[in-house]
Parts: structure tokens; sequence; C-alpha cells
């Protein structure tokens, strides 16, 4: 290529921190390439992701609400029956919907979209072989690695996402396992757990820590929502260590033994989910051609700034450091793009907030009970049940709390940590009051609508510095 057909911007990968930088970059006037391979936009959120799981979550939800939460609320049904080809199409529709719109958002923003996979050939140029066969090769001024993540394997298990499945695997389910072991209690784990138990499957969680919920979660809202989870039929191993498993046509044998050691046991099942988190995927890549360097896990290393020792090739999303969560790859996507253009960027990592879309749902954010214990940090805690809250009880879901941690001196908020059932959707009020330094008494003095479960909000900030009201 010519210097003249040189991009301002050549984007690798085209998931959620691809797609958002391409349009961005777009939206500033900058001539864009994104190099996709998967044949669809989007990458593992709106492809295998966040929107299939969130499908599947909604639908089993209804589906488990309709058969066993129905007849006291006043509404007899008579035949349940489930269709789980409709459900998987159904999903596969929102699928399909939303990474057709992103193709569409790309061409609206002028961004040139290449089908293939890329590799780097030098600093400047990557190479692509293109998915309808073929090779060409595009020149940057600036490159942008987000390629993201794939799943981490379990040694001995070789996953052939039938018997023994990935997430990927879990959506896609053609008939309900009778058993279900789960190898990992993580977001992955329980959101599955919930989506196959709801469907009739009986379901064990292993878990190596002695707590559910993955890297961040609160330990007592852990330790809540594993009660919660249980009362819904899903078994719990805590505190064990899977050791390995024995695959054959009737299903999987999976050996296990107290994380401490000591007796070993061993559970059957029809199909293992292997749900032990995702590691960052560069494979092909060509990053020895450059001589860029990962670090001990995977991961592309890289500067605030976003830049690998090499200044014009960046990096953002599940490819590199921090969570693994759309949102955060969608936050660094623009801020790279914004340093690359104006020199300046933005991404606040102390205030990303985390949702479990389980029933009720688990949402964070900012610090946990244990995270300010162990930085030394002092802290006065506010909680509020819904079992407390007016629109909870005329909901009849009342299960769950929102819990609050603030500064005794001087009132800021630190975390906020909630179960309830539109979690998901309350976290953003926190997540804007942590972003903004609020104390837990700003909360508190702005008039919440009632009856909502957002009161139960405001209600826990009171209790941070004063009483609740309603409870
Ligand atoms: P990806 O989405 O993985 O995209 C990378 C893309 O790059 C892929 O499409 C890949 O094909 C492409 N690619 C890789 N190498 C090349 C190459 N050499 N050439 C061309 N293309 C290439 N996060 C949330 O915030 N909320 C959720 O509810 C949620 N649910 C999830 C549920 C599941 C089951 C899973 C597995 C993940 C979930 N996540 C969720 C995490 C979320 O999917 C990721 O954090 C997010 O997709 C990361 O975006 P990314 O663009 O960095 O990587
Ligand atoms: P995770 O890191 O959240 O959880 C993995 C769990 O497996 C941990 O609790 C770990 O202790 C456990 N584990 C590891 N090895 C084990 C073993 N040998 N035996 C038993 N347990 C073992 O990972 P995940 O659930 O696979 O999710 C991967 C990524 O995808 C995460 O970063 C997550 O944030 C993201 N994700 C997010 C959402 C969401 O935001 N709703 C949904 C799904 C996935």
């Amino acid at each position: 290529a010519t210097e003249a057909e040189s991009r301002d911007l050549v984007i690798i990968g085209g998931g959620v921190a691809g797609y958002v930088a391409a349009i961005k970059a777009g939206q500033e006037g900058m001539k864009v390439t994104c190099i996709e391979k998967r044949g669809t936009l989007g990458g593992t959120c709106l492809n295998v992701g966040c929107i299939p799981s969130k499908s599947l979550l909604n639908n089993s939800h209804l589906y488990h609400q309709i058969l066993h939460d129905s007849k006291h609320r006043g509404i007899e049904v008579g035949d349940v029956k489930l269709n789980l080809e409709q459900l998987m199409k159904a999903k596969d529709q929102s699928v399909s919907g939303l990474t057709k719109g992103v193709e569409f958002l790309l061409k609206k923003n002028g961004v040139e979209y290449i089908k293939g996979a890329g590799s780097f050939q030098d600093e400047h140029t990557v190479k692509v072989q293109l998915n309808d066969g073929g090779e060409t090769s595009v020149t940057g001024k600036n490159i942008l690695i987000a390629t993201g993540s794939e799943v981490t394997p379990f040694p001995g298990l070789q996953i052939d996402e039938k018997t023994v499945i990935s997430s990927t695997g879990a959506i896609a389910l053609e008939k309900v396992p009778k058993k279900m072991t789960v190898i990992g209690g993580g977001i992955i784990g329980l959101e599955m757990a919930s989506v196959w138990s709801r469907l009739g499957s009986e379901v064990t969680v292993v878990e190596f820590l002695d707590q559910i919920g993955g890297p961040g979660m609160d330990t007592e809202i852990a330790k809540s929502i594993q009660k919660i989870l249980k009362k819904q039929g899903i078994k719990f191993k805590t505190g064990t260590k899977v050791l390995g498993g024995e695959q054959s046509g009737e299903g999987v044998k999976v050996n296990v033994d107290s994380a401490k050691g000591g007796k070993e046991e061993t559970f059957d099942a029809d199909v293992v989910l292997v749900a032990i988190g995702r590691r960052p995927y560069t494979e092909g890549l060509g990053l020895e051609n450059i001589g860029l360097e990962l670090d001990e896990r995977g991961r592309v290393i890289i500067d605030s700034e976003y830049r690998t020792k090499i200044p014009h090739i960046r990096c953002v999303g599940d490819a590199t450091f921090g969570p693994m969560l759309a949102h955060k790859a969608e936050e660094e996507a623009v801020a790279a793009v914004e340093y690359i253009k104006k020199g300046y960027g933005h991404v606040n990592y102390g205030c990303i907030p985390s949702v479990m879309y389980t029933f009720p749902e688990v949402a964070w954010v900012g610090q946990s009970e244990q995270d300010l214990k162990k930085a030394g940090i002092k802290y006065r805690i506010g909680t509020f049940p819904f079992s407390a809250n007016s629109r909870a009880k005329t909901n009849l879901d009342t299960e769950g709390m929102v819990k609050m941690l603030a500064d005794p001196e001087t009132d800021r908020l630190l975390g906020v940590h909630i179960i309830g059932p539109n979690a998901g959707e309350m976290i953003a009020e926190g997540t804007l009051a942590l972003e903004y330094g609020a104390s837990s008494e700003d909360i508190a003095r702005t008039c919440h609508a009632h009856p909502t479960l957002a009161e139960a909000f405001k209600e826990a900030a009171m209790a941070t510095y004063s009483k609740a009201i309603h409870y």
C-alpha cells in the first residue's frame, strides 16, 4: 500500500472494543478500517456472550416464573411447555438484529469493514487473510489491537461443546441436560446455572474458593445470593477443587477434592460446563513480527494511554489489563481514540459497575468490605432490605438488599452493593454518585419517586449516617 492509501487508524477485532473505537474514530473524521474474522461484528459480547446469555436468562426466568410463581399472584395457567428450539431462535434473532445494527453503524460513520484475520507484517502494516479467500494488506498511522479473549480450558477436559461445554456451548444446547456440573462459580457459571436449572436441569456448581460470584463480589452479598440460588434448586460445592474428569459417550465424570485436601468425590453429569475464566486472545496476530510482549497472563502490555512499547500501536478491551467487561472495553475504546486524536482521554477504573444477571440480579460498584479492610480504610455501612420497600412488596419480589459503604469522616460514598430484581439498572445511580464524588447524605437528600425500588437505594444511603425511615 502506498502512503496515500494509509489509514489514520486500523483496528484488529470488531468486538465491543473494536467496533466502538471504529465508530468514534469515524465520528472524529478519521479514515478507519476495522478487521474482523468472525463474519459478524460485535465480538464475544454480541455473538456468544452478553446478548445471547441475557436473552436466555430473560426468557428462562419468564418460563420459571409462569410455572412456579404465578398462582399466588392470581394467574392460573394451563399447560405450560418449553419450546427450546423457539427459545434459541428468539436468542438468535436478538443477536442478529444487534450485529447487523453494528454493521450499519460502521457504514454510517464511514468505516471500512474487512472480513478476515489480521496479523502484523510490520509496525504499520496488517496483512489480512480474507474470509472469502485471498489476502490483502492495510497500512495505518495508528493500529489498535482489540482482539478480545477466549475461554480458559480445563486441563484434561476436551471442550467439544456437546458434553464438555464452554459458555458458547451453554447458550446453544439442543436439549435440557438431566444433570449439569458447572466448574467455576463465577459470573458465567452462575448465569448459565440459572438458565439450565430454570429449564429443568439438576445443576451442581463446583467452586474452588469459599465464596461464589468471582472476583470483586462483596462477601456478605455473595453469601446471601448463594442462599437465594440454593433455594431455587442450584446445588453448590464451594471450597472444592476439580481435579479432573473422564469423558465418555454417556456423559462426564468429574473428580473433586476439598480445596484444602481431603476426601475425593465424583460427580456424574450429562454435561459439564467449564467456566473458570477467560484469557486474552492474541493467537495468529503476529506480535512476534513486531517484537510486542505479553505479560505472564497473556495480556498485551500497555501504558496509561493504551500504548504498547510501539507508541502508535495501542490495545484496549479483554486483550489487555482490567476486568473483562463489555462496558469497560467500550470506555477504553473511546478514550484510546481520544488519545490519538486529541492527546487526552479518560477512564475511571474505580468506577466500573459489575452486574450478574441472575434472579434477583447482583450489582456493585466501587469497593467491597473486604477491599476496604485490606486497604485499612475505615467505613460505615448502611443497608436497606427490599422486604421493607413498598414496590418490592407490591411486586411480591422482596429478596435482596442495598448495601452502601461510606467514609465515616467525610461521608463520601466508597461502594454500593445490591441484590435485587433490577439491581443492574439501579447500580447506574450508584455509579453516577461515585463518579461525582457524592456523599451518602447527597443521595439520601435526593428525592426518589414513590413507589420505586430505587427508594431502597435512598434509604440505604440514609442508614449510613442516620436511620432509614422505613426500617
Ligand atoms: P471480543 O468481544 O472478544 O472481540 C474481539 C473480536 O476480535 C472477536 O470478534 C474476534 O473474532 C476478533 N479477532 C480476534 N483476533 C483477530 C484477528 N487476528 N483478526 C481479526 N479479528 C480478530 N460483559 C459484560 O459487560 N456484560 C455481560 O453481561 C457479559 N456477559 C458475558 C457472557 C458470556 C457468556 C461471556 C463469554 C462474556 C460476557 N461478557 C459480558 C464479557 C464481554 O463479552 C467481553 O468483556 C467483551 O466482549 C470484550 O470485548 P472485546 O472487544 O475486547 O473482545
Ligand atoms: P470468573 O473469573 O468470573 O470466575 C471463575 C471462577 O472459577 C472463579 O470463582 C474461580 O475461583 C473458579 N475456579 C477456577 N478454577 C477452578 C477449579 N479448578 N475448580 C473450581 N473452580 C475454579 O470467570 P468466568 O465466570 O468464566 O467469566 C469470564 C469473564 O467473563 C469474567 O471476566 C466475567 O466478568 C465476564 N463475564 C461477565 C458477565 C457479566 O458482566 N454479567 C457475564 C459473563 C461473563
